[in-house]
């Protein structure tokens, strides 16, 4: 039996522009608001953490964003990515769905987050950045973002939440390998950590801290800059090399897919393989349905109020009008660490409001129990994230199953799950629950939501 299950591409077609959806939405971004002023948001404003290139990104509305050549260059250490159709989980589940999915595990920090790290130290080296610094929850990022600064010659400080920093050591050697400096936060080296520390001594931190600390250090420095890993436009467009490549390969496979679904924290991934199909479609093209997934536990998109609020907890970034649960709002303690944030791309948020896209929040039991159901048939074990993805997949098949249709499902598989083996202990253990949020505190959060006109 030699069916074919795996589509590659060869490296000189690793795409040489990045795709920005801006060029295609049927109504513009709603401006990012200055805190202070209440006024939108202009390009000084955001030089003193990002550099020139990247702030001229965040604002573009160009289609295509040429990808620089150093960029390809270490993009090739792993891209193009597989594509791979998921013959052995479609026996599994007897549907008679097609699955792809997009597998993104195998870049050196097994997620699709190099993809922008390695865009954004090229763009600070050659602005005259001389440090980065950061925050990461799980670490994927933090280990993205410190690989990233070793090829590029750049120190990077990452502000670990504290949690992930005692509940994942490798995480963090593997950020200490690259030469990073990962600091547990809150922490006392910033004045928003040591006011958080003053209030609550034994706090675990939150992505929101952890993003108040990155900032003001790099405020507080000329030479330093701070980079996000997800939520901004630049980030979403750095992505898009995901989707981009997909096209090519669901062509290879004769096909194409009728669902595009993806997990969403920040939704950088879900972007990265949505927008290129989202922008065909808004351009008079193929249609395709598009699906967000997110945890039950921190229902952004599903939940949320699309309002102005802050990326942070201690409110020094601008207003975005977003998805968001509250800036205050702080999720429980789920595996799915990369989907913890209070808030959700401008980009993503904005098309959801439109009605381009479809959201869904999930449990963490059922999901883990897809990823592990994945595993057993495909052979990768995926990231507590991507398990949201999976599970949805899988819903959408049985569905296929039931209706007797066959339509085509296609996946980002963001990330693997070698660092997370704790996760899936402690699932196997039984001691994982389903994590609802706490009703009165999302009420709370949303409560203090700032005063601005949407
Ligand atoms: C960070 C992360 C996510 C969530 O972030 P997005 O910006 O929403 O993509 C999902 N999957 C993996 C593997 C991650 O590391």
């Amino acid at each position: 039996m030699t069916e074919t299950t795996k589509y590659l591409l060869p490296e000189n077609r690793i795409p040489r522009a990045w795709y920005n959806l801006a060029a295609d939405l049927p109504e513009p971004l709603a401006p990012v608001l200055h805190p202070g002023t209440g006024q939108p948001v202009g390009p000084d404003d955001m030089l003193p953490i990002f550099p020139p290139s990247l702030v001229a990104q965040e604002m573009s509305v160009e289609r295509e964003v040429e990808i620089p050549d150093p960029v390809r260059d270490v993009y090739a250490l792993w891209r193009p990515t597989p594509l791979h159709r998921a013959r052995r989980l479609e026996r599994a589940l007897e549907t008679p769905a097609r699955i792809y999915y997009k597998y993104e595990g195998v870049s050196p920090a097994g997620s699709h987050k190099p993809n922008t790290a390695v865009a954004q130290a090229f763009y600070n080296k050659y602005d005259g950045t001389k440090r980065l610094t950061t925050e990461t929850g799980a670490g994927q990022w933090g280990s993205s973002l410190a690989f990233a600064g070793a090829l590029f010659g750049l120190p990077v400080d990452v502000y670990m939440v504290r949690v992930s920093f005692e509940q994942k050591p490798y995480r963090r050697a593997l950020m200490e390998t690259y030469g990073a400096r990962c600091v547990a936060s809150p922490s006392e080296e910033t004045e928003s950590g040591r006011a958080i520390l003053a209030r609550h001594p034994d706090s675990t931190g939150s992505l929101g801290i952890a993003i108040s600390e990155a900032v003001e250090m790099a405020v507080a420095r000329d030479d330093t800059q701070y980079a996000l890993g997800s939520v901004l436009n630049h980030v979403l467009l750095h992505q898009t090399v995901v989707g981009l490549e997909a096209m090519e390969q669901m062509a290879m496979a004769d096909d194409a897919p009728d669902v595009v679904i993806a997990c969403a924290g920040g939704g950088s991934n879900f972007a990265g393989l949505a927008f290129p199909y989202l922008g065909e479609r808004l351009r008079g093209g193929r249609d395709v349905r598009i699906v967000a997934v997110e945890p039950s536990a921190c229902p952004t998109l599903t939940r949320g109020s699309f309002a102005y609020d802050f990326g942070d907890t201690a409110h020094l970034t601008p207003l975005m009008k977003m998805y968001t649960l509250g800036s205050s709002f702080v999720p429980s303690g789920i595996h799915a660490g990369g989907l913890r944030y209070h808030g959700m791309s401008p980009l993503v948020s904005h098309i959801k409001a439109l009605g381009l896209i479809e959201a869904e929040a999930l449990d963490q039991l059922e999901c883990f129990a897809a990823g592990v159901r994945f595993a057993r048939a495909e052979g990768i074990v995926p990231a507590p994230e991507a398990t949201h993805a999976i599970r949805a997949v899988i819903r959408e098949a049985e569905a296929c199953k039931a209706e007797g249709t066959s339509r085509a499902i296609l996946f980002n598989l963001s990330g693997h799950g070698h660092f997370d083996m704790q996760a899936y202990t402690d699932y196997f253990a039984g001691k994982l629950r389903d994590e609802a949020y706490d009703e009165a505190a999302l009420k709370e959060a949303i409560a203090d939501l700032p005063g601005v006109a949407a």
